[in-house]
């Protein structure tokens, strides 16, 4: 490269050349990831704290590369965001799991929840509600069983999104306030937006059982939740201890390990035919 100043040989190494050459190859793999197929959800189911019954499941990204395996979305849904391709992304996500949720009612297992994680790119465009709408009416799924899952930082744009969010809510669909206590925003969007839950953030309830601070948060999430007329789910959990715990603490539901990791389908429909109504 040609320099306009001698600083500026050293900000390109090697190594960064060498990263950004492997960032552009997962930029054009993820483009090329939706039109081979490769991307597939798995779903993680959420269970009754009191009886223990599926209620339902969180639909969670994954990608078969066809040379790396099996990528999460810790390693990718950053790069979608940067490179807008999570729009197309989250609506393939929105009517996959819609399509699968309503396969499965055909099936004959009872109607269950389906929830999606919403990316703040995807909640601020102007096509999110009318795509919702369309998946609904496309696949006959009743807007009460799926659950959009915004996150606090949502609440930035305080307007726009009780606009956007009031017109889901008239849908019929469920929203939940994911990783709930780890943004930094006021808690006054939780009085005006039309939301029905809370989801605990698992970074809470991992030390619930040696963090006395995490305990009161958590038991204050709760609490708070409920006075607002909201459900609380605790995700991340993977001990009994933490499961009494939370129950002590009335929380409603629970999602984590300690019951299943995300499957897929096929595993899905292998451990729970016994729910089949035949
Ligand atoms: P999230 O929405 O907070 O989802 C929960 C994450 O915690 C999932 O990770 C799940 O596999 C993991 N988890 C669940 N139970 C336990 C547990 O007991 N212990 C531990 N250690 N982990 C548990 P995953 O699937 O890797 O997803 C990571 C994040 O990627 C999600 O966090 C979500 O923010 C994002 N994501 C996943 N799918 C989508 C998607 O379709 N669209 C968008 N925009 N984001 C997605
Ligand atoms: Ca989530
Ligand atoms: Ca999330
Ligand atoms: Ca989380």
């Amino acid at each position: 490269a040609k320099s306009q100043g001698k600083n500026r040989y050293v900000v390109y190494t090697s190594d960064m050349y060498h990263s950004s050459m492997e960032k552009l190859k997962l930029e054009t793999d993820l483009r090329n990831a939706l039109i081979h197929d490769e991307l597939v959800l798995h779903y993680q189911p959420q269970v009754c704290n009191h009886s223990g019954e599926l209620l339902g499941v969180e639909a969670l990204l994954r990608w078969n590369h066809p040379t790396m395996g099996m990528i999460y979305p810790d390693k990718f849904i950053w790069l979608a965001e940067e490179t807008g391709l999570i729009v197309e992304i989250g609506k393939w996500v929105i009517s996959e799991a819609c399509m699968q949720n309503k396969k499965w009612q055909k099936d004959g297992y009872k109607p269950m929840k389906m929830s999606v994680n919403l990316s703040s790119e995807q909640f601020f465009r102007a096509s999110l509600v009318g795509f919702v709408k369309n998946v609904l009416q496309e696949t006959g799924l009743a807007p009460s069983n799926l659950v959009l899952e915004i996150t606090e930082s949502m609440a930035m744009d305080f307007e726009y999104s009780l606009n956007v969010l009031r017109k889901l809510k008239r849908l019929g669909v469920c929203i939940s306030i994911d990783d709930f206590g780890k943004g930094y925003s006021s808690l006054n969007y939780l009085k005006k937006f039309p939301i029905d839950s809370l989801k605990i953030d698992k970074s809470f309830v991992r030390d619930i059982l040696k963090d006395d601070d995490d305990v009161n948060i958590v038991k204050a999430i709760i609490t708070l939740a409920h006075n607002l007329g909201l459900r609380v789910i605790a995700e991340g959990v993977e001990r009994k201890e933490q499961l009494e715990l939370l129950k002590s603490y009335d929380c409603d539901e629970i999602q984590g390990y300690l019951f299943s990791k995300p499957i897929s389908a096929e595993t899905f429909e292998s451990r729970y035919s016994s729910l089949l109504s035949d």
